[in-house]
């Protein structure tokens, strides 16, 4: 077989695998395409863009999509604000439903001078490293760290290493997404209704005297808001 044939026979064998393959797609794209409902991509432009991930999807769009789909509903989302939130109900076609705002809280006033410390911690500055390493400086094993591993996830730039070795939330710039909350590895932080103006800001569950002795701020389990409280609204 001279060098022409060979090239042919190639030519024609390649055109032959284009041909199928190219068939094939058209196949695929008749019985597999998905039309996308047209309402998505207004309803990702109402959406705050922010892809916290708190409405429980990987972001705004796929959360406009499965809204558009009936997959989830307008509540979800606890970002959005009450212009855009209207807005979406309108092309929803449903009534609008503003989430209950939440915010972040943390559950430990163990700063500075008030926690007593137990040891000096060198080894890598993070929540998760030093929880994993004797959980941290601090006689109490339930405090705050203190390095930030939730700053650096909140994509609001709502909570901030403050200089007493504990995190400070801005109640106004926080959303309640729980970005942070997933990220502590203490469970030291909270969602609260925006609207509560009261919670525990411990979590130790040590015996009142151990717990007086690793911070002076520490819930000892005294009762006395349980014996005070005129609506006996706490349990201890
Ligand atoms: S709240 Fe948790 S993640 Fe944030 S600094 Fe304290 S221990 Fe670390
Ligand atoms: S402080 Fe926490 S809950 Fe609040 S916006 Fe930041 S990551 Fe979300």
């Amino acid at each position: 077989m001279g060098m022409e044939s060979v090239i042919s026979y190639s030519v024609l064998i390649l055109g032959g695998i284009g041909l199928l393959c190219g068939s094939l797609l058209l196949v695929a794209s008749k019985f597999f395409s998905v039309t996308l409902d047209p309402r998505v991509g207004d309803l990702i432009k109402l959406l705050p863009g922010a892809n916290c991930g708190a409405c429980g999807f990987a972001g705004c769009a796929e959360y406009a999509k499965e809204l558009a789909g009936g997959g989830s509903s307008l509540g979800a989302c606890r970002v959005v604000d009450e212009k855009s939130s209207s807005a979406i109900a309108s092309i929803l076609g449903v009534e609008d439903q503003v989430a209950e705002r939440f915010v972040a809280v943390l559950r430990c006033q163990g700063e500075d001078g008030v926690a007593r410390k137990s040891a000096e911690y060198a080894g890598l500055k993070s929540c998760r490293a030093a929880a994993l390493s004797f959980g941290g400086d601090r006689d109490c094993s339930y405090g705050c760290l203190g390095f930030g591993d939730c700053v650096e996830v909140c994509a609001f730039q709502a909570i901030r290493k403050g200089d007493r070795g504990l995190v400070v939330v801005d109640p106004q710039k926080c959303v309640g997404c729980g970005k942070c909350v997933e990220e502590c590895p203490k469970g030291m932080l909270l969602l609260i209704p925006s609207s509560s103006e009261v919670y525990v800001a411990c979590l130790s569950q040590d015996k009142g005297k151990k717990v007086m002795q690793a911070c002076k701020k520490g819930c000892i389990a005294c009762k006395k808001c349980e014996k005070t409280c005129p609506v006996d609204a706490i349990r201890v």
